[in-house]
């Protein structure tokens, strides 16, 4: 007969689903047999285990420590859930950032694509995607992964049948919340590498408070940057769409004019301020019926623009 306390204890325990520990338990050598079948096969959550029994000198001490033991031994993985986005993928000038992000160990890890490696074919890309989202997983092979939540995009189509393929538990959706934050932070400091202004980071400020507006307004300056200096610059745009194909076709006039714009003043197309001197370069992209502008100071340092 078991004591009240005992009893009492049998109970919490059998709630917990635990009881096969004292019941199994015959002698210290089923220790690493009776944790699998209990916390790994069961899946269970469990994160206190009990040893009790009704009578003292039994060994409670001597099995605890050899469990504590087999468990250290083990080194039992920290479970994590993964986001995984990309940026700049909309973006004429640069590539795109693949990211990963675990917020249970608030680690980011990201991959660039650089605009060289773009192709114009979705399925390369989608390929692309999924080496770079293999690569950033396997920085994670310290933790048990219990969930990856990738970008709806199609850029993440390969990835997802790839994933699943290999076990993991896949969610598609909308990115939100802190990746996003750092991943758009990264993208801009991905195009600065290429020489765009310090200035960039404006933009993000415009991405946070509307995303549509932010990145076409980002786009915009990023084309008149490269178009300024285009025999140095458009190296680093993708490259297999009009646009590229159309630039390379045209030539861009320049001419020294009034500031006629102090009420509504532009932006200067190199370091991305507005322009407030009483004169500034203009720019014409011929057969685009598009102008830009930019401080004479500026443009001036540009020694392969042709003034
Ligand atoms: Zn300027």
């Amino acid at each position: 007969m078991m004591s009240d306390q005992a009893q009492k204890l049998r109970k919490k325990v059998n709630q917990n689903k635990l009881s096969a520990v004292i019941d199994d338990i015959k002698n210290i050598h089923d220790i690493s047999e009776v944790y699998s079948n209990l916390v790994e096969e069961s899946q269970s959550s469990a994160s206190v285990i009990m040893f009790i029994s009704a009578k003292g000198g039994t060994g409670k001490t001597y099995i605890a420590s050899m469990f504590a033991h087999y468990l250290s031994e083990k080194k039992k993985k920290t479970a994590i859930n993964i986001t995984i986005d990309d940026a700049g993928s909309g973006n004429f000038a640069g590539g795109m950032i693949i990211a990963a992000y675990a917020e249970e160990i608030t680690s980011y890890t990201s991959s660039v694509i650089q605009p060289d490696e773009y192709n114009d074919t979705t399925i390369e890309m989608q390929k692309k995607v999924f080496d770079a989202v293999d690569m950033l997983l396997s920085t994670y092979s310290d933790y048990d992964i219990e969930s990856v939540f990738l970008c709806q995009s199609n850029l993440f189509d390969i990835t997802t049948y790839q994933l699943i393929d290999r076990g993991y538990v896949v969610i598609r959706g909308r990115v939100e919340g802190e990746l996003q934050n750092i991943i758009e932070d990264d993208f801009i400091k991905h195009l600065q590498s290429f020489g765009m202004p310090e200035y960039l980071k404006f933009y993000l400020k415009m991405i946070e408070r509307d995303k549509n507006l932010g990145y076409r307004l980002l786009n915009n300056f990023c084309i008149n940057f490269v178009k300024v200096d285009m025999p140095n610059r458009l190296k680093f745009c993708k490259s297999h769409n009009k646009l590229y194909e159309d630039l390379q076709k045209t030539a861009i006039d320049i001419e020294k004019t009034e500031n006629k714009f102090m009420k509504k003043p532009k932006l200067c197309c190199e370091c991305g301020r507005y322009v407030y001197d009483n004169i500034l370069y203009k720019f014409t992209t011929v057969g685009f019926n598009s102008v830009f502008y930019g401080h004479c100071s500026c443009i001036d340092k540009i020694t392969s623009v042709q003034k």
